[in-house]
């Protein structure tokens, strides 16, 4: 595979750039080999500057639930383009998406609109601090809510993929006050609880963690974590910046069942633009600044071209609910598919799937925490994705992120991809 042109530029922009890449996972530097500077989409698929070609599964990094380019997205995009790009005053395409975000995810009152995950998740710990007049917050051990300082505690993604627990530059005043409890151990989060009672503002949690692999919250976990926060009057955040119209049209919260207090959303939300909310109950959510004292702000947040690819995305969900079905039944067959694969070669992998969003891990165990994610050897990950990836199949250039499968991806490209995944394992074992 001739990758000249991704290398001269990889060249330019190491210079330029810290580590060449504006997001740290992009560079490849957990699997080796030069990263794919790409130059268009379509569909399933993506392509470099050299013109190679590849069955993408980043869909970069969730917000493609439809695939690259998709008409109406881009339509959406061409006519807000008409009216200008951004005036700092309300419009009328916020409202609307507003009202569709209430609509498809019922725990959602109100929503204030953002530019990113990161800046959802911050803010949203933020007013559930101003709402409680309490300081700590509890999150997960590899669950990720961003880069934000207070998130960067036991994160997953980038800060897991490169082993930087906590990053330099975090004080250790912000430290403190966030604690660190075992996903899917709720004696864990009691613990935590009793040690700091009455001091504890949120608990966030990504409800199906997709920054460690892919590892489902337990149900009766996740229940138990509800009771207790109504109990103990903390506010539980769902992160489903990851989950949110990618698990289902009302996210992991309609899967489960469970009604959190605030959510956090972003990724499939913009339909491939910088959008992110929070959202969530009426009482807390009037403590925002205008309406109430909690200060929030954003010179851009609302962009009206970035709200009209999201708000295309959404009305897209909204009316055609049987995609959610169509990639269960596809991811599933895919699921099946390499699980025969492993049976055939007689290696027990752990294979993680919730809905369009799955994780081959190289390790035996069951993988249900960071503990038993850590367990993957990812040195043979970096073989197995070096094969694809010459073969032109491109996955998440680290163990620890999610495969994402879109409505756009054919049969015929997922019996392909397993046919490879198949001649991988081979080359390992
Ligand atoms: C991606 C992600 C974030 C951060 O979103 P950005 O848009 O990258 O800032 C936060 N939480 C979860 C669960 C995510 O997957």
């Amino acid at each position: 595979m001739d990758i000249e042109e991704s290398i001269k530029l990889y060249q330019r922009a190491l210079e330029l750039i810290p580590g060449g890449v504006n997001s740290p996972v992009r560079a490849f530097k957990s699997v080796g080999g030069n990263p794919r500077f790409i130059r268009k989409g379509l569909g399933s698929k993506i392509y470099d500057v050299d013109l190679n070609e590849y069955i993408d599964f980043i869909g970069s990094w969730g917000p493609h639930i439809f695939g690259h380019k998709p008409d109406f997205i881009i339509q959406a995009i061409k006519e807000a383009l008409q009216n200008g790009t951004s005036f700092g005053a309300p419009t009328e395409a916020e409202v609307k998406i507003a009202e569709l975000i209430c609509e498809l995810v019922p725990s959602i009152k109100m929503v204030r609109l953002v530019n990113s995950g990161t800046e959802a998740t911050m803010s949203a710990i933020r007013l559930a601090r101003g709402f409680t007049k309490k300081d700590k917050i509890i999150k997960f051990e590899g669950c990720y809510h961003g880069h934000s300082d207070s998130f960067l505690i036991k994160a997953g993604s980038g800060a897991l993929t490169f082993g930087i627990p906590t990053s330099p530059g975090v004080t250790a005043g912000t430290a403190a006050d966030t604690l660190t409890a075992k996903f899917n151990d709720i004696q864990s989060v009691k613990e935590l609880i009793q040690n700091n009672k009455g001091q504890i503002a949120a608990i966030i949690i990504e409800p199906v963690a997709g920054n460690m692999g892919v590892i489902a919250g337990k149900p009766d976990f996740l229940k138990s974590l509800r009771e207790i926060c109504s109990e103990e009057s903390i506010v539980l955040i769902f992160d489903e910046v990851m989950t949110g119209f990618r698990l289902a049209k009302g996210g992991a919260q309609e899967i489960y069942g469970i009604e959190p207090d605030l959510t956090t959303l972003g990724k499939i939300i913009g339909g491939g633009m910088p959008v992110g909310a929070f959202g969530g109950k009426r009482e807390i959510m009037s403590l925002l600044a205008p309406s109430g004292p909690v200060y929030q702000a954003g010179t851009l947040s609302g962009n009206p071209i970035a709200v009209s690819a999201g708000l295309a995305s959404l009305e897209y969900i909204k009316n055609n609910p049987r995609i959610y079905n169509e990639l269960e039944i596809k991811s599933k067959n895919f699921e099946l598919k390499i699980r025969e694969i492993l049976n055939k070669l007689g290696k027990n992998l752990a294979l993680n799937r919730v809905g369009s969003m799955l994780c081959l891990f190289f390790c035996e165990n069951e993988v249900n925490s960071f503990d038993d994610a850590l367990k993957s050897d990812t040195q043979k990950f970096s073989i197995f994705f070096n094969h694809l990836l010459n073969n032109g199949i491109y996955l998440p250039p680290s163990q620890f992120e999610a495969i994402f499968i879109s409505t756009s991806h054919s049969e015929d490209e997922l019996i392909y991809t397993a046919e490879k995944i198949e001649e991988a394992l081979k080359l390992i074992y």
